[in-house]
C-alpha cells in the first residue's frame, strides 16, 4: 500500500465500501438524507458563536481529565479548538456521502495515530453529544422540531462512534500486521545468523550437525553410502604468528570458498572449529568421496592465497570416514577426525581414511 502519506482514501484503505455505508446508515437509522433537518440544526442552533460556546466548554471538560488534559496540552489547543469547531461545521451535513465517511475516518486515523485511547475519544464524543442536545433544548421551541433534532443528532453521533471504533480497530489491525512482518524479517535474519558462520559463510556448526543427524538418519534408512570428512588447515598457527588474525581470517575465508567450489551442489560444508571444516557427502561412494576431497586438496595448495600484504602457500589435512551402521554422529566424527590426524602424521596436505 506504499507510506501512509500516500494513504488518501481511508474509505478504500479500510473497506468502507458503498455497502458497507449503506448498511451502517441502515441500522443507525439515516436511510434518508436529513438534509433540511441539518440545515435547520445549523441555522437555528449551531449558529457561530454557539459552535464557539459548545467548543470552549468541551475543552474545558476534557481538561479535568488529567489524560486527556496532558494529550491537548502536548498538541496546540487553539488548533485542536478550531479543528473541533470546523467539526461542528459540517456535523450531518452530506451525512450519506462517501465524503462525510472520508472525513470521519481521518479524523479517527489522526487521534489512533497520536495514541488517544479508544476509550477517551468514545467519551468525548458523548461529551459533545450532551452539549448538543443542551443547545437543542435551549433553542429549540418547538417540541416536535425539538425530538426530531434531538433524534437525528444522537442517530449522527452514533455514527461517529461507530467510525471512530471501526477505523481505530482497523488502523491496530494495519499495525500489527506492520509488526509482524518487521518481526519475520528479524527472524530471518536471525536464522540465517544462526545458520551460517559469519566469517566464512559456510553452514554453521549448528547447522552442520542438525544436517549430519539428518543424513545418517536417511543413509540408515535408504543404506545410500555417507561420507564424512574432516578438514584442517596445516600449521594455521604460523599463518596467525606470522602475519596477524586479519590475515588468518582471510585465508579462512579464501580457504571455504575454495572448499564450495570444488564440491557439488548437494554437497554441504561447514565450519566445524576455528580452522577445521566438515563435508557431508550424501549418497557419495568412498571413491568418489576421495574424489572430491583431492580435489579441494588441489584447489588449495596448487595456487597461493592472496591477501592483502602476502602470497601465502595454504594446505589443508583430510580425513575420510564412511558411516557405518547404527553408528551415531559423534562416533562418525571422531573417526573422520582420527582419520585427519593420520594425514597429519602423514606429513600433511593429504587425504587419509
Ligand atoms: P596443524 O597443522 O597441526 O593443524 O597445526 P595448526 O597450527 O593448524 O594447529 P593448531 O590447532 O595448533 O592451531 C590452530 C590455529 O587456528 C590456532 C588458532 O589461533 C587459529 N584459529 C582458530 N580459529 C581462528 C579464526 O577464526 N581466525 C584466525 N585468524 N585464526 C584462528
Ligand atoms: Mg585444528
Ligand atoms: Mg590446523
Amino acid at each position: 500500500v506504499g507510506s501512509e502519506m500516500c494513504i488518501r482514501d481511508r474509505c478504500k484503505q479500510f473497506g468502507f465500501d458503498a455497502d458497507w455505508r449503506q448498511a451502517q446508515l441502515a441500522l443507525i437509522g439515516l436511510t434518508e438524507d436529513p438534509r433540511e433537518l441539518a440545515l435547520e440544526l445549523h441555522q437555528q442552533v449551531l449558529v457561530d458563536d454557539v459552535r464557539r460556546q459548545i467548543v470552549d466548554v468541551f475543552f474545558a471538560h476534557l481538561t479535568t481529565h488529567e489524560q486527556a488534559g496532558r494529550l491537548i496540552a502536548s498538541f496546540d489547543p487553539g488548533h485542536l479548538k478550531e479543528k473541533q469547531i470546523g467539526y461542528l461545521e459540517t456535523f450531518g451535513v452530506g451525512c450519506r456521502e462517501e465524503s462525510y465517511f472520508e472525513s470521519r475516518a481521518r479524523v479517527g486515523v489522526a487521534h489512533a495515530r497520536v495514541g488517544v485511547p479508544l476509550g477517551l475519544y468514545l467519551a468525548s464524543f458523548g461529551v459533545i453529544q450532551e452539549l448538543l442536545l443542551g443547545a437543542i433544548t435551549d433553542r429549540v421551541v418547538d417540541t416536535e422540531k425539538r425530538r426530531q433534532m434531538v433524534q437525528m443528532v444522537l442517530r449522527l453521533t452514533t455514527l461517529d462512534i461507530a467510525l471512530a471504533t471501526e477505523v481505530y480497530h482497523r488502523a491496530r489491525i494495519e499495525d500489527l500486521g506492520r509488526s509482524v512482518k518487521h518481526l519475520e524479517l528479524e527472524q530471518e535474519i536471525l536464522r540465517e545468523q544462526i545458520e551460517q558462520d559469519a566469517l566464512t559463510s559456510v553452514s554453521s556448526r549448528t547447522s552442520l550437525l542438525r544436517e549430519l543427524e539428518g543424513a545418517i538418519a536417511k543413509a540408515g534408512r535408504t543404506g545410500q553410502p555417507l561420507c564424512v570428512v574432516m578438514a584442517d588447515l596445516d600449521h594455521f598457527k604460523d599463518v596467525n604468528d606470522n602475519h596477524g588474525h586479519l590475515v588468518g581470517d582471510q585465508v579462512l575465508k579464501e580457504v571455504a570458498a575454495r572448499i564450495k567450489a570444488a564440491l557439488r551442489a548437494f554437497d554441504l560444508v561447514g565450519r566445524y572449529g576455528g580452522e577445521e571444516f566438515v563435508l557431508l557427502l550424501e549418497d557419495t561412494s568412498p571413491h568418489t568421496a576421495q574424489q572430491i576431497a583431492e580435489r579441494i586438496r588441489l584447489r588449495i595448495s596448487s595456487e597461493p592465497i592472496h591477501t592483502g600484504e602476502c602470497n601465502l602457500d595454504i594446505t589443508i589435512s583430510q580425513g575420510l570416514a564412511v558411516y557405518r551402521e547404527g553408528e551415531d554422529s559423534s562416533m562418525l566424527l571422531s573417526r573422520a577426525d582420527k582419520a585427519m590426524y593420520r594425514a597429519k602424521q602423514a606429513g600433511r596436505n593429504c587425504v587419509s581414511e
